[in-house]
C-alpha cells in the first residue's frame, strides 16, 4: 500500500503571518502526494511549535510511524518546517531515510537555494562518511579475528572442513589423502599439473568443483597453496563489485596479508620440494615450446573440425608430444563432457612426418599437386561470405544495443535484478554465438580465396626440396608456406601400445 506522510508546522510567530500558513503548508503537500499516487495520505501537524526543538507531538507521531516501515515517502513544505537547524535536519532525514521512505520538499527553489546547496552537500558528505565507517570497522572486525589466528570467512579449501566453533579449518581425511597423492606425484614422480590433472580424472577422483573434472589450474593452485602447509593467508585479496554480476579480485600488498595456523596436510619440506619441482617442470615446459613441432597450428581434428594443440604426456623428464582435439584438452572447461570430441591424440612425430614425406612425393610429381589443387573450391565469389558477415555483425550491434536497454532498465528500477540477469546472460550467451559464426565465417572465406596460386605452391614445394635444406627451420618455413589446414585423424582402433597408429590426412594448400 503507497501511504505517503504530510508534515506542517507553524509556529506561534508565523501563525500571524500569511505565506507560512498551515493551509498553504498542506494544500501544497496534498498536491505533491497525489502526483506520487499516494492510495492514502497520513497529515503529521505542529501547530504553535517552533522548529528549535525536535520534539514535537505531530513529529514524535511521524518518527514512531516512521519505525513501523510502512510509509513510501514524507512531503515537507521545505526542510525549514522540519527542524530549524541542520543537524536536526539531517538526523529526521537519516532516520527517514532508513525506513525505507523517500523525503520530499514542495518548494522547489530550496534544491538551487544556498540553504538547500549545503543541506544536501553536507547529507551527501555524511552517508559517505557513514559507509565508510562501516567498511572501516567490519575491516578492523575481520582483521582483529584474523589476528586471534581465526578464519574469517570458509573458503572450502579442498581437504578441510570448516568448524565453526573453533573458527578453524579440520582436516578432511578422505580429501586430504588426495591432496598427500598429488604433492607424492609432483614430488617424486615429477609429472606436471597436466599429468596430475587427468589422473585424477581417469581414476575418477571427485573435484572441489562438484560433478566437474580437475582442470590443469586447480591442480596448479592446490600445489601452490601454502594451507596444505599449514599456513592459510587471510586478507591476500580484495574484492570489488564493479557490475551487475561482476565481481573483481586484486591482490593486496603483502604487509596487508595475515597468516593463520591451520593443520597441516603434507610436511613442510614436501611443500617446498613441490614448489622446486613445478618450477623446473615449467622450464622443461619451455624446452619443449622452442622444440616446436613442425605442423603445430596447421593441424585440425577431422571428426569435429576443431584445432588440435600439442600436449605432452609420460614423463616430465622425457615427454612424447601429440597433437590433440582442442575439445579434449584437460584445461579446456569451456568445453562440456557432450562437446568433447573422442578423436583419438595423433603422435607428432608420426603426424609430422607423414605429411613432411607426402609434400615429398608431390615435389616430385608437380602433376599431383595440380590434381590437388584441381580440387581446391574456387574462389568464385567471397560475396556470400561477405553478406553473412555484415548479418552476423548487424546482429552483434542489436545486441549490444538490447543489453544496454537492459542495463537501463534495471538501472531506472523497471525490471528486477534477477531478471535483469536472466536477459543479461541470454543475451551475452547469443552475442557469444554470435562471434563463433563469424570466426567460422571468416575462416571459411579464408580457405575459399586462396594466397598463393597453384603455380607458386608448386614452385615454392619443388624449390624447398630442391634445396635439400632439412633443418628444423628450413622445414617448418616450407610447410607453414604452403599449407593452410592439415586435417587429421587416428584411424586405428588399437589400445596396445607398441602397435603402430594409422593416420589419414587431408592436405588444404594455401
Ligand atoms: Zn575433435
Amino acid at each position: 500500500m503507497n501511504i505517503v506522510a504530510v508534515y506542517a508546522r507553524v509556529s506561534t510567530v508565523e501563525q500571524a503571518e500569511t505565506g507560512y500558513s498551515l493551509a498553504t503548508q498542506l494544500d501544497a503537500c496534498r498536491k505533491r502526494a497525489a502526483m506520487l499516487g499516494a492510495k492514502k495520505i497520513e497529515e503529521f501537524v505542529d501547530d504553535g511549535y517552533s522548529g528549535e526543538f525536535i520534539d514535537r507531538p505531530a513529529l514524535t507521531q511521524l518518527r514512531k510511524m516512521l519505525a513501523n516501515n510502512n510509509l513510501s515517502a514524507v512531503i515537507v513544505y521545505d526542510p525549514d518546517r522540519l527542524a530549524r537547524n541542520l543537524a536536526h535536519q539531517l538526523i529526521i532525514t537519516d532516520e527517514i531515510e532508513q525506513a525505507g521512505a523517500q523525503l520530499l520538499f514542495v518548494s522547489v527553489s530550496f534544491e538551487q537555494s544556498p540553504e538547500g546547496k549545503l543541506f544536501y552537500s553536507i547529507r551527501g558528505a555524511v552517508s559517505a562518511y557513514e559507509k565508510e565507517k562501516i567498511k572501516e570497522r567490519s575491516m578492523r572486525g575481520k582483521r582483529g579475528k584474523a589476528a586471534q589466528g581465526k578464519i574469517i570467512a570458509d573458503a572450502k579449501p579442498f581437504g578441510y572442513t570448516y568448524n565453526k566453533e573453533i573458527s578453524n579449518y579440520e582436516i578432511n581425511e578422505s580429501e586430504a589423502q588426495i591432496v598427500q597423492q598429488m604433492y607424492t606425484w609432483l614430488t617424486e614422480e615429477k609429472i606436471g599439473t597436466a599429468t596430475i590433472a587427468r589422473r585424477l580424472n581417469e581414476i575418477g577422483v571427485p573435484s572441489p568443483r562438484l560433478k566437474k573434472p580437475w582442470i590443469v589450474s586447480a591442480v596448479y593452485r592446490l600445489l601452490t597453496n601454502p594451507i596444505y602447509r599449514g599456513t592459510h593467508v587471510a586478507m591476500r585479496y580484495r574484492y570489488q563489485k564493479v557490475s551487475l554480476n561482476k565481481r573483481i579480485r586484486t591482490l593486496r600488498p603483502e604487509s596487508e596479508w595475515i597468516d593463520i595456523p591451520v593443520p597441516a596436510i603434507v610436511d613442510t619440506e614436501v611443500w617446498q620440494a613441490a614448489q622446486s619441482q613445478l618450477k623446473a617442470n615449467k622450464s622443461l615446459a619451455k624446452r619443449n615450446l622452442k622444440r616446436e613441432q613442425l605442423l603445430s597450428g596447421l593441424v585440425y581434428c577431422a571428426q569435429c573440425g576443431r584445432k588440435m594443440t600439442i600436449t605432452y604426456a609420460g614423463k616430465a623428464t622425457d615427454p612424447k608430444s601429440y597433437y590433440v582435439c582442442m575439445s579434449q584438452r584437460s584445461n579446456s572447461y569451456i568445453y562440456t563432457e557432450k562437446e568433447r570430441c573422442r578423436a583419438r591424440r595423433i603422435p607428432c612425430e608420426l603426424l609430422d612426418q607423414t605429411v613432411y614425406e607426402h609434400l615429398y612425393q608431390l615435389s616430385k610429381n608437380p602433376r599431383l599437386i595440380k590434381q590437388y589443387l584441381s580440387n581446391r573450391p574456387h574462389p568464385a565469389n567471397t560475396k556470400n561470405f561477405i553478406t553473412a558477415i555484415e548479418r552476423l555483425q548487424d546482429n552483434e550491434v542489436r545486441l549490444v544495443k538490447q543489453r544496454e536497454m537492459v542495463l537501463r532498465w534495471y538501472r531506472q528500477q523497471m525490471i528486477a535484478e534477477d531478471e535483469a540477469e536472466r536477459q543479461l546472460k541470454e543475451i551475452s550467451d547469443r552475442i557469444n554465438d554470435v562471434g563463433r559464426n563469424l570466426a567460422k565465417i571468416r575462416e571459411e572465406m579464408e580457405i575459399f580465396s586462396p594466397n598463393l596460386s597453384q603455380k607458386e605452391i608448386i614452385t615454392a614445394v619443388t624449390k624447398h626440396f630442391a634445396l635439400g635444406d632439412h633443418s628444423y627451420e628450413a622445414k617448418r618455413a616450407a610447410v607453414h608456406q604452403v599449407l593452410k589446414k592439415v586435417i587429421a585423424e587416428r584411424t586405428d582402433t588399437t589400445k596396445a601400445k607398441a602397435s603402430r597408429p594409422e593416420i589419414e590426412v587431408e592436405l588444404k594448400f594455401t
